[in-house]
């Protein structure tokens, strides 16, 4: 299938030969058709599957094709989790409408509103937002979402993560009944489906390739290792394989903050990227990140979430994560576009309950390997907390602080005996 068989303009497909796009990705081949015969749509889709063009796309080309008003009102808002992600889509939002006459801008929080209020007053069609800048600049009265015809709702799971639902509750609120629905999710959670059951209107279901088979194409490494050596461990991985690019994940904010530091100490260009950090100091990380000047970002799954970062030949679990689905996406940022790709994953005593919720969700075992001056100790072991076996009663299901994943990470952790 080619772009022009999707039904879309000359000045979309000059933009996308631009881009240098061959052929439509399937999350795009599915979604575009649907969004153009004006259907809701709920998509089964995460980063690096081509989403975003996926849903912009036929988002220019029904708003080139409509009523153009000299006013600018929003006719299209975009809603995203993450200042990056809504700088990202922007960006593709921008390129995409190239050769069309649209105005587009983003507006999220941590940064002066000033500038986006002085933009948003010379009218723009396309507004990429967060929920919380959005919601502020609404109640100073500097913006009107009364004449939106198509709403987007990107990484929608991600938002109720972070636990925007009541002001996404709000900003529905705002808008007017009539208009076009359009749900991203990486995951579904029942949260996440009576979300989109009170927002979408018999959607169409696009799927995008199931989670698991971007694990399958990763080479997905364990290493035994004691907590308090994991520092030293990376340090000796990265600077032996002369890893360049590497993405590391790491549980808590202070822990990226921490781990960051001492690489630097090391000699290993590094920088933190997490929600206390300022949005300049966010920006340039991920900038010398792609650049390569920095060579490792340590980073938290929600910050990590939909950076766009194509290609990046290793990505680390320094912890692993305690929501088995995670460890997906996290590893789904490594071999993307048929390259090949390691993911390596620390695992200390503590946290081999994960190891098992996270091979049942692949359906299989992971190797792993014990570097040599690295042998986990057996101190660690004789005073671990996992529970043995023979005493499945004491053995918890991996806790799980995000609520929608509960119920199914529970379910499989009673499951297993
Ligand atoms: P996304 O999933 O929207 O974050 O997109 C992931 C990456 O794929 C981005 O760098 C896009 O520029 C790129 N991309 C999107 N669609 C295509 C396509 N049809 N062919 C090649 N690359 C694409």
């Amino acid at each position: 299938m080619s772009f022009e068989t999707l039904g879309l303009s000359d000045a979309l497909l000059k933009a996308i030969d631009k881009k240098g796009y061959k052929i439509p990705s399937p999350i795009q081949e599915k979604a575009i058709p649907s969004i153009l015969e004006r259907k809701d749509v709920l998509a089964s889709a995460q980063t690096g599957t081509g989403k975003t063009a996926g849903f912009t796309l036929p988002l220019l080309q029904i708003l080139s094709n409509g009523q153009q008003r000299r006013k600018r009102p929003i006719r299209a808002l975009v809603l995203t989790p993450t200042r990056e992600l809504a700088a990202q889509i922007l960006d593709n939002v921008k390129a995409y409408s190239e050769f069309i006459d649209l105005r587009s801008m983003v507006i999220f929080g941590g940064v002066n509103a000033n500038p986006q209020i002085k933009a948003l007053r010379n009218g723009v069609d396309i507004l990429v937002a967060t929920p919380g800048r959005l919601l502020d600049l609404h109640s100073q009265k500097v913006l009107s979402l009364a004449s939106v015809e198509i709403l987007v709702l990107d990484e929608a799971d991600r938002m109720l993560d972070m636990g925007f639902q009541r002001d996404i509750n709000k900003i529905l609120a705002l808008l007017p009944q009539k208009r076009q629905n359009l749900l991203f999710s990486a995951t579904f959670s029942k949260e996440i489906k009576k979300l989109a059951h009170g927002i979408l209107n018999n959607p169409v279901w696009v799927e995008a390739a199931p989670e698991n088979t971007t694990a399958e194409k990763v080479n997905q490494k364990l290493y035994r290792v004691d907590k308090k050596r994991k520092t030293e461990l990376i340090i000796k991985l990265i600077s032996e394989g002369d890893w360049q690019q590497v993405l590391i994940f790491t549980r808590t904010k202070h822990g990226a903050n921490r781990l960051s530091e001492k690489l630097v100490k090391n000699h290993i260009s590094a920088a933190a990227i997490h929600g206390n950090k300022s949005q300049g100091a966010r920006t340039k990380a991920l900038g010398g990140f792609k650049k390569g000047t920095i060579r490792v970002l340590v980073a938290t799954d929600i910050a990590a979430r939909g950076l766009d970062i194509p290609l990046l030949p290793h990505v680390v679990n320094f912890e692993l994560p305690n929501v088995s689905e995670d460890y997906v996406h996290r590893i789904g940022r490594t071999g993307r576009a048929g390259a090949s790709g390691e993911a390596i994953s620390l695992v200390s005593q503590e946290e081999t309950s994960y190891i098992r919720g996270i091979e049942k969700l692949l359906g299989e075992k992971l190797p792993t390997n014990i570097v040599e001056g690295f042998e986990p100790s057996l101190s660690t072991e004789t005073n671990s907390n996992t529970p043995k076996s023979g005493a499945p009663r004491n053995q918890k299901p991996h806790r799980n602080n995000r609520n929608n994943r509960n119920n199914r990470n529970s379910k499989r952790g009673s499951r297993r005996k």
